[in-house]
């Protein structure tokens, strides 16, 4: 079967949820990063910013230089990060096997859906017009028989673009593009091979064999000549461009009691399982972040015989790393749990604890699953999993 890779990536996502969430912005270069007049550097630039030569990463005092009028915000990660949740959930409508890059970008293994949804074409469009309808924004997707040419082919469309290549068309479709746009090339390639006179991947290609290899070592010439004909993985991983999940609370005073960190620890737990949940995901690592009062921090790991997302682990877990000792006694500003080491929930299941039985096994994903049904219709909290208080291992007085 012919394998199909995608790769999504937004256009310009933090300027253009702010467009869009303030229309008259719309005609205007908009930047979002630092202030100007203060320190700091561009998150994002709009496209009409853009023409002024400002781009990510740029010190702010520069493109305030190139463009005084624009308009100037400060990021709202909080809001970016609602919205890369509804991306992922689109993308997720589109195919299961999805690789997040960042909050905006991400891998789609697409082989095998053209029953489904029809030809690569199709299935770009479908991801596209999903996005834009459910969210107002515009996504680059780019498809082909790997990753490589997946990613570039989103790269050479941008904004609003689709590229289809097809295993036939890759050698064309590399051969004019300026190595520049090869993955893995540092400033010092970079001026290897301006050195060389190489600026297209046409010309990569004509090199006589070794002649790459005496200049660059050959662990890059070998990369170089793969992509150059491009040659690249088209394995999509669920969930590989998230180390972990993990949530925190800052206390508005600091807290000695054992009752309110319990319970606080419980409700992170339940949102940092419903979340791997969400991304069919189980970690074998759970960790508790800790902050004291005057700053000092801990963090604690322990590392799991089977993988979970079942927030009663997860809270039993971080409990016990919080009252194994060698933490200080003083009040806690801040308290966070997560869970990392990813191991794919369907095609490894979730093992049970020794003494579970099977049936209990499935009871208890039925029950989760009722959580996290009832979350998505009334909101967090409304339902979490009981889970016996422990006998206090440590005494706060
Ligand atoms: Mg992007």
């Amino acid at each position: 079967m012919q394998r199909w890779v995608g790769h999504a990536d937004l256009d310009a996502f933090y300027a253009s949820v702010e467009q869009r969430d303030c229309p008259e912005y719309r005609d205007r270069p908009v930047v979002v990063g630092a202030q100007p007049g203060h320190r700091g550097v561009v998150a994002a630039a709009n496209y009409r910013a853009r023409t002024f030569g400002i781009h990510s990463a740029m010190p702010i005092a520069e493109a305030y230089r190139r463009c005084p009028n624009a308009v100037y915000l400060r990021p709202d990660m909080d809001k970016y990060a609602r919205v890369s949740r509804e991306i992922f959930q689109i993308l997720e409508t589109i195919t299961p096997v999805v690789e997040p890059v960042s909050v905006d970008e991400a891998y789609l293994d697409l082989t095998g859906l053209e029953k489904l949804i029809g030809p690569p074409e199709v299935i770009g469009s479908e991801i596209k017009r999903r996005i834009l309808e459910a969210t107002g924004l515009t996504v680059s997707v780019g498809i082909g028989p790997n990753r490589l040419i997946a990613k570039l082919g989103s790269e050479h469309r941008k904004p609003d673009g689709l590229m289809v290549v097809f295993p036939d068309q890759v050698l064309a479709f590399l051969a004019p593009m300026p190595v520049a746009n090869l993955r893995g090339l540092g400033r010092q390639t970079q001026k290897i091979f301006a050195g060389l006179g190489i600026r297209t991947v046409a010309q990569l290609r004509a090199l006589p064999p070794g002649y790459l290899e005496e200049h660059l070592g050959s662990r890059a010439a070998v990369s170089f000549h793969n992509q150059a004909l491009g040659i690249a993985s088209a394995e999509v991983v669920y969930g590989r461009g998230r180390k972990s999940i993990s949530k925190e609370t800052t206390f508005e005073a600091d807290v000695r009691e054992h009752d309110i960190l319990q319970d606080t620890l419980h409700k992170l737990a339940a949102e940092v399982a419903a979340r791997a949940r969400r991304e069919q995901l189980s970690g074998a690592v759970v960790t508790l972040k800790i902050r004291f009062t005057g700053f000092e921090t801990h963090t604690r790991q322990r590392k799991l015989p089977a993988p979970t997302h079942d927030e009663r682990v997860i809270l039993r877990e971080a409990w016990a790393l919080f009252n194994q000792g060698n933490l200080p006694r003083k009040p806690v500003r801040l308290i966070g749990v997560g869970i990392s080491d990813w191991q794919q929930t369907e095609t490894e299941p979730m093992q049970a604890d020794l003494f579970d039985q099977p049936q209990k096994r499935e009871i208890d994903d039925r029950l989760l699953e009722t959580i996290d049904k009832v979350a998505g219709r009334f909101g967090k909290g409304m339902l979490q999993l009981g889970c016996k208080k422990e006998a206090r291992g440590r005494d706060s007085s």
